[in-house]
């Protein structure tokens, strides 16, 4: 994930880009100035601060809470 400061400064646009603009990948409302980015494999996305924030933590406490299931067993 990348922190960007200006998205109307980004010379490639994220998935989520469209003819009104930019939307949060995570809430969908409106993203006009900082951001951050996530670049996956299928593209970018773009979410405020707030919401990456909260969707890092929501990410960890998931695969925090299920990380045994499908470890493979030391050989
Ligand atoms: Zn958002």
């Amino acid at each position: 994930m990348t922190y960007i400061a200006d998205i109307t400064q980004m010379s490639d646009l994220p998935l989520q880009a469209n003819e009104r603009g930019f939307g949060c990948f995570s809430c969908g409302q409106p993203l006009e100035t900082s951001a951050v980015r996530y670049d996956g494999k299928g593209g970018s996305v773009l979410l405020h601060l707030r919401c990456a924030n909260e969707m890092g933590q929501r990410l960890i406490v998931d695969s925090w809470t299920h990380r045994r299931k499908h470890e493979q067993a030391p050989s």
